[in-house]
């Protein structure tokens, strides 16, 4: 029975540990599924910016396709050799260059300038700006050297060293000798106003952003416009190889330097020119909508958490509580052994159990002899300390399987499981002993208060036919103790007693 109750109380026990491992493991899966839907959107879009700027770099990338064309067709109708000295020294030269340049720089829309210069960077012919005889301040002419045959060149020039005085893209075409000497180039001349209306005139959401870059990372257009940062060097976070190494496509998260926003880039080089368009989404509102959603599961799975917990809680409380009334319902006050119900409903379990099974049963009656006079001498609250005493006392002698209770006043009863009436006897003996030698009650004045019992005994026999009338034969002993002389025992059927 011991056991069967301990099993119990640890299954109690356990559902709390239970309950906790499942909030556990179903908070860490919501916790992990939470992550990769997280990681599943940032890679969509990803993808998404990725797929936006190739698109963008294909309509772009038309006007320097259209540029080129346009640098390989002049180059096609000028004589190298003679046309493009400086000075000229034939005057119709000069004005059939300007005249062919300014025909030609009008056919492709973005370009502000044309110009064709000789193997000293000197501008021979200009479509628009009258800056013949300028020397160009592209990276080649310093030194002269370029690829043999035609090449192409494009370099970012901010207004303080363009010809214009504005923020222009140069994109020359050389014809270089054999060894690498330069002979002579067309250019055209992209105003980045032009990038920059174009770029302004695709839509974005709020706190999106449109970069165009060159292959250094120089910021060449942006949507939303940023004038001061134009022509300032951008390039991708640390761990990101450089926009010089970009070959295709690349895409990362990094927080923004201009305006500290932390976006999700994605990027495409355009294919034959050294431009890099960049989409970048905000991440904030990219994730909005699965922040709601990992904040309404995160509330509601605290909410249910806890409600959980104080259900477990309220309920294992009540339980103590039903036992804890039972206990006292079962319990004698004074003594805190069993009363008297308790103890009829248990002995009347074990008067079945013992007569089915044929197993012997005792019970003893016992009651304090003359506890009037102590009363009467020491006062009732030392009786109640005597009373306390020989409960205490009792306990100490019976087995676990033995069960003693208060049946009121100074009376007491013991059932005693598989026990027949000699180690009945020997168990009243050792009571009696004990009793009669015990000087721990003390009275006001410190005198041992001292106390005799006597114990009626009875052991089952096929004649009882309930309970109460084996507890009767040990009453009808009892009285025979006490007219014995008191501080004795009797047992039912002993004569000797
Ligand atoms: P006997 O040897 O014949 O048993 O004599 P007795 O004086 O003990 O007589 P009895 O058992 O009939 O008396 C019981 C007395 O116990 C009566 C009552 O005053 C007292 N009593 C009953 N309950 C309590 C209690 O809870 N505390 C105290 N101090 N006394 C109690
Ligand atoms: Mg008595």
């Amino acid at each position: 029975m011991t056991t069967l109750r301990s099993r119990l109380s640890l299954t109690r026990g356990d559902s709390y540990g239970v309950l906790l491992i499942l909030l556990l493991v179903v908070g860490s899966w919501l916790v992990v599924d939470f992550m990769q839907e997280r990681d599943r959107i940032t890679a969509e879009r990803s993808w998404l910016a990725i797929n936006k700027s190739q698109l963008m770099n294909r309509s772009f990338g038309d006007t320097f396709l259209a540029a080129d064309y346009l640098l390989r067709d002049v180059l096609g109708r000028v004589d190298v050799a003679h046309d493009l000295a400086y000075p000229q020294p034939d005057a119709q030269v000069s004005a059939r260059l300007d005249a062919l340049l300014k025909e030609k720089v009008d056919t492709v829309t973005g370009l502000t300038d044309m110009v064709l210069f000789n193997g000293d960077c000197l501008f021979a012919a200009t479509a628009r700006t009258p800056a013949r005889g300028t020397k160009s301040r592209q990276r080649f002419c310093s030194d002269g050297r370029v690829e043999p045959g035609q090449s192409l060149h494009i370099q970012y020039m901010p207004p303080a060293s363009s010809v214009s005085a504005r923020s222009v893209v140069l994109m020359s075409r050389t014809v270089g000798s054999p060894e690498g000497r330069l002979l002579a180039g067309a250019m055209v001349v992209v105003d980045l106003e032009y990038a920059q209306r174009w770029i302004a005139a695709i839509d974005v959401e709020p706190d999106d952003v449109l970069a165009l870059v060159d292959s250094e990372g120089t910021l060449l257009a942006r949507n939303p416009p940023l004038p001061e940062a134009i022509g300032q060097r951008t390039s991708p976070p640390p761990n990101e190889p450089p926009f010089s190494e970009v070959k295709g496509t690349a895409t990362f998260t990094t927080t923004s330097p201009l305006d500290g926003r932390e976006r999700i880039f994605g990027l495409s080089r355009m294919e034959r020119f050294p431009f890099i368009v960049i989409v970048g989404f905000d991440r904030a509102r990219v994730l909005s909508g699965w922040q709601h959603r990992a904040w309404q599961f995160g509330a509601g799975y605290i909410v249910l958490s806890a409600l959980a917990l104080m259900a477990l809680r309220v309920q294992r409380a009540t339980r103590r509580q039903r036992e804890e009334m039972r206990q006292l319902a079962n319990t004698d006050t004074l003594t805190g052994i069993a009363n008297r119900r308790h103890f009829m409903d248990v002995a009347d379990r074990e008067f079945d159990r013992a007569r089915r099974y044929g197993h012997p049963l005792s019970v003893l009656m016992l009651d304090i002899d003359r506890f009037k006079t102590i009363n009467d001498r020491w006062g009732h609250p030392v009786g109640d300390r005597v009373i306390q005493e020989l409960a205490q006392l009792t306990q100490s002698v019976i087995r676990g399987q033995d069960l003693c209770g208060r049946l009121g006043g100074d009376e007491f009863a013991l059932i005693l499981p598989e026990t027949d009436s000699a180690g009945a006897q020997l168990i009243a003996e050792r009571l009696r002993a004990r009793a009669e030698a015990t000087d721990t009650v003390r009275g006001d004045d410190g005198t041992p208060v001292r106390f005799t019992v006597s114990i009626g005994i009875a052991s089952l026999s096929p004649e009882d036919g309930s309970f109460d009338a084996l507890l009767q034969r040990a009453d009808k002993e009892l009285y025979q103790a006490k007219q014995g002389g008191r501080n004795r025992s009797a047992l039912a059927g002993d004569l000797a007693a």
